[in-house]
């Protein structure tokens, strides 16, 4: 068994010892905030203890435990009495199950010093984790900060000190979830030396630093998103576009139990994550939440009433998600300019061009598949580089057979032709798509044949697909 109190090494580099030493000036207090439902009882405490051991305890004013209403009982008087002789940890044992937004609030609610701290109960802090974010927050209270989070193992806790970040974080239209992106050079230059911190559009949610009176103005969080996810997207879009910076700590340092498969994925089937995107599009993204939804082929869903995230919007005077785009994440592309994009279905079965999702079968291709109720997995685009794709897997044709690439086929060369026969003729064979045999999706001479008439639908004419190009 490891340690409740196990060693970290200490991965601080010169320069990042040196911003915190030479700050003239006075660290705020923070109040760490860790909600948990059914954690594993070492990894809460060890979560707890590196919070202890390792943060000056002139600066940490309490640990906020809030139980989700968890059914483990060793969670309950056990773990009362285990805090008991450390009188900076406070529990809240929530008497209903809240999630993890809500429970996080309830914690918010019990915090007094000036910067929250909010952590997951699965990390661990290392060696001189949050001063350094602690600087940056007094130098702009309106700066959001979260560390460096490396992976502690699942299966044997190992942990080890981060590499130099290359990445930060953007989001995906498919989901409005957070993506790791490279780094561009553009903001890399924005920084004085190493140790300055990486503006990063979006944030993974779990580990963050804000200072209490600007999460407060931003509204804190939506408490109509439910369970998990999406809380992420509307603080970080809220905080850019409302005057903040959202900002990624290189020389802080948190480690996190990523578990996998996702715990939530349960969430999918019961549409509360589309719920929770829906509702921070509606508010938050402008004519820019089209693109979500064409993306999943308009799978709207009742998102609740957003009057007052629509008040709080516009008491704050926030900016436009347009802003938020151009100023803070010029390279995250989007499909604008697109002709088609939606199902290509085939005229002779019904069925449309999916990926393939068999996960024992490493290689995706192009399948057949129903789509009665066409999702996510249905949607193509096609625009004026006549090439075919889903984010960034494209439909290419290789020796006669049609494959899928990661990036653009040949060079980006035109490949296909949606034509009046309702062929889709691709050009360098000068071939049409077609059904052969065992469902095989191939390129093959154009005939009358039903096996190679498709419907390719074309992007809605009656809403808006904005672009700031
Ligand atoms: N959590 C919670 N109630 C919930 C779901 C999650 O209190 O309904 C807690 C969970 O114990 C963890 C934090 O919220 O401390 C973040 O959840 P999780 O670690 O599962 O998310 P991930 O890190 O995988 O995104
Ligand atoms: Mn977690």
């Amino acid at each position: 068994m490891i340690s409740v109190h196990r060693r970290l090494p200490d991965c601080r580099s010169n320069i990042c010892r040196k911003l915190v030493e030479n700050f003239n000036g006075t660290l705020p207090e923070i109040s760490v905030i860790i909600i948990f439902y059914n954690e594993a009882w070492t990894p809460l405490l060890r979560s707890v203890h590196s919070v202890i051991d390792r943060t000056p305890a002139h600066l940490l004013k309490q640990i906020i435990l809030v139980d989700d209403n968890s059914t483990f009982e060793f969670l309950k008087a056990p773990l009362d009495k285990y805090f008991s002789s450390f009188p900076v940890v406070e529990i809240i044992h929530s008497p209903k199950r809240l999630g993890l937004i809500k429970a996080r609030l309830v914690g918010f609610e019990a915090s007094v010093a000036p910067v929250v701290v909010f952590l997951d109960s699965h990390i661990e802090c290392f060696p001189g984790w949050a001063e350094p974010m602690l600087v940056r927050i007094s130098g702009d209270q309106k700066t959001v900060v979260f560390p460096q989070i490396p992976s502690i193992r699942k299966d044997t806790f190992e942990l080890k000190c981060p590499e130099r970040p290359r990445s930060y974080c953007g989001f995906n239209w498919k989901f409005l979830m957070m993506e790791w992106e490279v780094i561009p050079d553009r903001v890399l230059a924005l920084r004085h030396d190493e140790s300055d911190s990486i503006r990063s559009p979006t944030m993974p949610g779990g580990l963050f630093a804000i200072h209490r009176e600007f999460f407060q103005n931003l509204g804190t969080y939506d408490p109509e998103l439910a369970v998990w996810g999406g809380e992420n997207m509307e603080l970080s879009f809220k905080t850019w576009m409302c005057g903040g910076s959202l900002e990624m700590d290189p020389c802080s340092m948190v480690g996190h139990v990523y578990r996998s498969p996702n715990p939530h994925k349960g969430l999918f089937s019961q549409g509360i994550l589309s719920r929770n995107a829906q509702r921070v599009a509606e508010v938050w993204m402008d004519d820019y939440k089209n693109y979500h939804y064409e993306r999943n082929n308009y799978n709207y869903v009742d998102v609740g009433n957003i009057t007052d995230r629509l008040q709080l919007r516009a008491s704050l005077q926030c900016k436009s998600f347009e802003w938020f785009l151009k100023n803070i994440t010029p390279e995250l592309s989007y499909p604008h300019n697109m002709t088609y994009a939606g199902v290509i279905q085939s005229k002779a079965n019904s069925k449309c061009i999916i990926i393939s999702f068999d996960k024992n079968k490493p290689v995706k291709r192009p399948v057949l598949y129903d789509c009665k109720t066409p999702t996510f997995f249905h949607v193509w685009y096609m625009g004026a580089s006549a090439q075919i794709n889903q984010d960034d897997v494209f439909l290419c044709v290789d020796n006669g057979t049609v494959v899928l690439h990661q990036g653009k086929c040949q060079k980006s060369q035109p490949q296909w032709q949606y034509r009046e026969e309702r062929w889709l003729y691709h050009t360098p064979t000068g071939q049409c798509l077609t059904i052969a045999a065992e469902s095989q999706l191939v390129v093959s001479p154009c005939t009358n044949s039903g096996q190679q008439l498709w419907y390719f639908q074309r992007r809605r004419s009656d809403l808006e697909f904005p672009s700031y190009l």
